[in-house]
């Protein structure tokens, strides 16, 4: 199914993913004086059809866009975006390590083997990419020190590095004025540690997740939640985590 631009409120749009080849969903706010993007995605393509659809709206393309985390699919559209990225510093610091990896079929096992990437990524990767050389790697551009705000006008953002559930280096947006929180795959299993969910981590994510009171969130691979459900889903992940 191709990507669509849909409206949630007025500030909030999303450019839908895909499951075929892991695309997630890209985010749009809309601010008075300015607007950001939630995350990059995986391609030129990718980036092309999310601003192509943002210009269809009449609205304008974003300064800033923010990365929830390093991995492929939500950075490898970076090198086209318009305006500054921003993320966390661990993220920053993971992607100056994947600018330096090579890309080819030979690399990319080499990898699996010495368990510094995953099979399922690698197959997103092939179905994305027919040519491997076209792959390039970029850093962002500003980091956040734990905390950042960005006055959009109208609107304003916080901005949360964390650990999350799946990855080391989250970044968390949240949006107060909207009841809005922008989690990425944070509450996902950390693939890059044999898919595992660790109790601690859960419960550290809960925690820092429940003190917002938000009425939406917004995940990398599907439509919004509200917090009931997140809870819920939650509470079935507890149960199957290690200690
Ligand atoms: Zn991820």
């Amino acid at each position: 199914m191709a990507s669509e631009f849909v409206k949630v409120t007025d500030k909030i749009y999303f450019f839908s993913g895909e499951q075929e080849t892991d695309r997630p969903f890209l985010y749009y706010i809309k601010g008075r004086d300015y607007s950001v993007a939630i995350d990059a995605g995986q391609s030129k393509e990718h980036v092309e059809q999310f601003y192509s659809a943002i210009q269809k709206e009449g609205f304008e393309v974003p300064k800033y866009t923010i990365i929830t985390h390093w991995h492929w699919d939500h950075t490898f559209g970076l090198p086209y975006i318009q305006g500054k990225s921003i993320s966390s510093q661990l993220t920053q610091q993971q992607l100056e390590v994947v600018s330096n990896w090579k890309w080819t079929g030979k690399d990319m096992e080499q990898r699996v083997k010495d368990g510094t990437d995953i099979e399922f990524v690698n197959e997103c990767i092939q179905k994305v990419y027919s040519d491997l050389s076209m792959i390039k790697v970029l850093t962002t551009d500003m980091v956040v020190n734990d905390n950042m705000k960005l006055d959009l006008g109208d609107i304003q953002l916080e901005l949360y590095e964390r650990d999350s559930i799946h990855s080391r280096d989250a970044l968390l947006v949240y949006i107060p004025q909207e009841k809005a929180l922008f989690v990425g795959d944070a509450d996902c299993e950390d693939l890059y540690n044999n898919g595992e969910v660790k109790l601690s981590r859960l419960k550290t994510y809960r925690e820092f997740v429940n003190k917002f009171e938000f009425e939406r969130y917004f995940i990398g691979h599907d439509f919004p939640d509200n917090k009931e459900c997140v809870n819920n889903y939650l509470d079935e992940l507890e149960k199957n985590a290690l200690a």
